[in-house]
């Protein structure tokens, strides 16, 4: 599936600006991150990886826990 994530709506123009992955709204300097990285061949979750608003990232944690734990039981 094509996602298009070049919407330029903000117009803010600065290039260290970073996106959330969830919502895809700018994260501003003083908002709170989580930057979540998915150990997983699983394309579907490696897309997943990148920089969230802390509040934006609390479901996505709670996957990645449940998976570290299952990678623990397999290995
Ligand atoms: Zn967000």
């Amino acid at each position: 599936m094509f996602i298009d994530i070049k919407s330029n709506d903000g117009g803010r123009g600065e290039p260290y600006s970073d996106v959330c992955v969830s919502c895809q709204r700018l994260i501003e300097p003083h908002h709170s991150t989580e930057h979540i990285d998915f150990q997983t061949g699983d394309e579907k979750l490696t897309k997943l990886n990148g920089i969230y608003h802390a509040k934006c990232a609390v479901p996505y944690l709670s996957i990645k826990r449940a998976l570290d734990m299952m990678n623990r039981m397999i290995g």
